[in-house]
């Protein structure tokens, strides 16, 4: 087989489709944030970056900077092994009580990533819990999809945040099999969230325990910034909770939390939990020192709300074609991989504002778009340039304006 040939192929497939992904090349500028300097056919410019999840800008925050300095010098920079072997730091130990504590669990398991918590947590689950079938959401993230896949149990998907689908689902399945419905708090690409009270009314009077994603509302909702499930007060329907400590916590891992049989039975089953390394001792102390700080700061989840509250009522006014989202992200639609690309390409150029073009397979074709994440940190002066830089570019390129 001619192997080059095959890859320039489908590369070539992939760029007459406008979806070959091209990364901005960026250094991040620590006490300035969201400003960040981009590297681009040697020379260097500064953008304002309007597409991160550091959704509350903790990962400059000067509590979480020291704690890894400081667990830096002290611990130096490797875990050293696995959590089995040699690899449990302190710092593992006191991140998962507090992980615990912050969902009102018994227990908490740490990941390298969220996608390994996803990926780790429902394959060992679902292809441990006998003859196990999964109800999943018809757009949970791929993470979630590939734990499901590897687990080869049997997957039913109900309609998006489709309570009643759900049910008629359920009921195909005799009441006492082992059965799990996953699920997400928050969607991050068109800004949804569930009714996770009303799915959990329906797993529980089928019998099924519940896994939710959380990573896109950890740090963000509820009153001490646990989640969509604890703003709504159903943090105890909520069997597994998954989230991440590298979007809003602005560091890096992923975790579980849970009973603590069950968060016991995916420590000694789970092998992207025991066969790899655990994290930096740094990176534990610095989501520890992040998730300490966020969960006492509520005026800091009003900002940001206020934030995006704002900025959608701003780009309405201006005519851009904000989708309708619930929550703190702010998608726009363009609805062409080509003219989502060349606009993102031109607010860049143009405007030195980068955000990031989102295509198939990210979101469906027919709707691509700019997703965009205001932070407590996107001041009234940003915001003006976003909305004259979107409202040119718009002009443009002629692109479709709010119906
Ligand atoms: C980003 C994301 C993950 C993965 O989290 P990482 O910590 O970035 O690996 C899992 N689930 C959802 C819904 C996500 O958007």
């Amino acid at each position: 087989m001619d192997y080059d040939h095959f890859f320039a192929d489908a590369l070539g497939e992939l760029k007459a489709e406008g979806r070959y992904r091209i990364f901005a090349d960026l250094e991040r500028q620590s006490g300035a944030f969201p400003m960040a300097t981009r590297h681009w056919q040697n020379q260097t410019e500064t953008v304002t970056v309007w597409c991160s999840n550091d959704y509350l800008g903790m990962g400059q925050h000067p509590a979480v900077l020291k704690a890894m300095t400081e667990a830096l010098q002290h611990c130096g920079a490797g875990a050293g092994g696995t959590r089995n072997i040699a690899g449990t730091n302190h710092y593992h130990v006191l991140l998962e009580r507090e992980l615990a504590d912050l969902h009102k669990k018994e227990g908490a398991l740490l990941f390298t990533s969220g996608y390994v918590a996803n990926m780790t947590s429902l394959s060992t689950l679902g292809a441990g819990l006998p003859d196990c079938v999964i109800f999943s959401d018809s757009l949970n993230h791929s993470s979630m999809i590939e734990g499901i896949r590897h687990s080869r149990a049997e997957k039913c998907i109900f309609r998006h945040n489709d309570p009643e689908h759900l049910d008629s689902l359920l009921s195909r399945y005799d009441d006492s099999r082992a059965k799990m419905v996953v699920f997400e708090s928050v969607y991050s690409m068109d800004g949804d969230v569930a009714p996770i009270g009303e799915i959990c009314d329906v797993a529980q009077a089928h019998g099924a325990m519940t896994f939710l994603d959380e990573v896109h509302a950890v740090g963000m909702y509820g009153p001490r910034g646990a989640g969509v499930a604890e703003r709504d007060g159903v943090m105890d329907q909520v069997d597994i909770v998954q989230g991440t400590l590298a979007k809003a916590f602005g560091v890096m891992g992923g975790y579980i939390a849970a009973s603590a049989k069950l968060v016991d039975f995916v420590r000694s089953n789970g092998s992207g939990f025991i066969f790899t390394t655990s994290l930096p001792p740094a990176l534990a102390a610095g989501a520890l020192a992040s998730i300490q700080v966020v969960r006492e700061d509520n005026d800091l989840r009003a900002r940001h709300q206020e934030r995006a509250a704002t900025l959608k009522r701003r780009l309405s006014e201006a005519g851009l074609p904000v989708m309708p989202s619930v929550c703190h992200i702010v998608p726009v639609l363009v609805g062409d991989p080509r003219l989502s690309k060349q606009a993102s390409d031109e607010l860049l150029e143009r405007h030195s504002i980068y955000v990031q073009p989102i295509n198939y397979p990210t979101v469906a074709r027919g709707t691509e778009r700019l997703r965009i994440t205001p932070t407590p940190l996107h001041d009234d002066d940003a915001m003006d340039k976003l909305v004259a830089g979107l409202s040119d570019v718009w002009s443009r390129l002629d692109l479709r304006k709010a119906a």
